[in-house]
């Protein structure tokens, strides 16, 4: 597949996306015979995942990583879905940081910043700080810290970019080895760069990825989601909020995304009401030990982001 079927397969109405997904659902299932589940976070994607999966298919299970970093109202929204079994991590966030490090940036920013901190390979090192050597000699960018973030190398904390494997990825994977069943999941092309890539690479049903996938809503969008949740009447967490008609389109009117709580992946970019300032307001015992006892606090003011609610009585300190 390429950019441009992609782009063919987004602009398909949504009553033939639940076609062609159902169709992929069927092939997953029919591959696997039947050993197949739901990676269900809660949040939306995964809602409108299931929720096609189960018209299809009600034998099919959902599993929930608890990792702890969930909004509350995702896990009672996960604990009133009903028939989904729940998963843990071995170790906890505080215990994730404290020996591998923070988050910070993005997935491949923290990998490129840990790994120059403890390589011992100079070449590892130089490809880091320069970026990867192409054939004819010249530097790319790929792969490099970006010079934006070069004073995070020398920054009094650990940063990592195992915190997902740690906290999701060995979860499930045990689960998987466990229980002989394959991951469906919610993502869809449009979420990110290395998604598209994925979905460009592998379609749908990613039977030839090193950990086979499937990912039946990669050709969705976000307001294929949205319009799925209305038109089908489809319960969902609380926390996004009502669904409402813009002249842009279908929005909701509470929270965009439900990820960890804690994660500082990508929120240099959300401007000034970024997740941990609305989470001053909305969680505020969360947010302490977020801030204070989990040590986030000093990192998000390194990397110059606001985290503090100024509307909360004694912010300003
Ligand atoms: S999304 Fe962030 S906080 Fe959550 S497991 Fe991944 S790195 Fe950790």
């Amino acid at each position: 597949m390429n950019a441009g079927d992609l782009a063919q397969s987004q602009a398909l109405p949504l009553e033939l996306k639940v076609i062609k997904t159902r169709q992929r659902i069927r092939e997953w299932y029919g591959h696997w015979r039947g050993q197949a589940y739901v990676s269900f976070s809660g949040g939306k994607d995964s809602t409108v995942l299931l929720h096609l999966v189960r018209s299809v298919h009600k034998d099919v299970p959902a599993v929930f990583c608890d990792t702890g970093l969930e909004y509350p109202e995702i896990r009672e929204f996960v604990k009133s879905c009903g028939d989904v079994e729940v998963i843990r991590p071995e170790m906890s966030f505080r215990e994730v940081i404290g020996k591998y490090g923070y988050p910070v940036i993005s997935k491949e920013q923290s990998r490129c910043i840990e790994e120059i901190r403890t390589t011992k390979s100079e070449r590892l090192r130089d490809i880091r700080l320069n970026g990867d050597v192409r054939p004819d000699g010249s530097r790319s960018r790929f792969g490099m810290v970006s010079k934006k973030w070069r004073h995070l190398i020398g920054a009094p904390f650990k940063i990592s970019a195992k915190c997902c494997g740690k906290m999701k990825k060995a979860p499930f994977a045990k689960y998987e080895r466990q229980s002989g069943r394959m991951p469906m999941t919610g993502e869809m092309a449009a979420e990110s760069r290395r998604r598209m890539t994925n979905y460009l690479k592998f379609g749908c049903n990613g039977l030839s990825r090193k950990s086979p996938k499937s990912t039946p809503l990669g050709f969705w969008t976000e307001q294929d989601i949205l319009r799925y949740l209305k038109e089908f009447s489809v319960p969902y967490c609380p926390v996004y909020g009502d669904i409402v008609e813009t002249d842009a389109g279908l929005r909701n009117t509470g929270l965009e995304g439900t990820g960890c709580m804690f994660c500082m992946y990508g929120v240099h970019m959300e401007g000034a009401n970024n997740r941990f300032v609305r989470m001053h307001s909305a969680h505020p015992k969360l947010w302490e030990y977020c801030i204070h006892t989990v040590g986030c606090g000093e990192v998000l003011s390194y990397i110059g982001v606001q985290y503090r609610d100024i509307f909360v009585k004694g912010a300003a300190q």
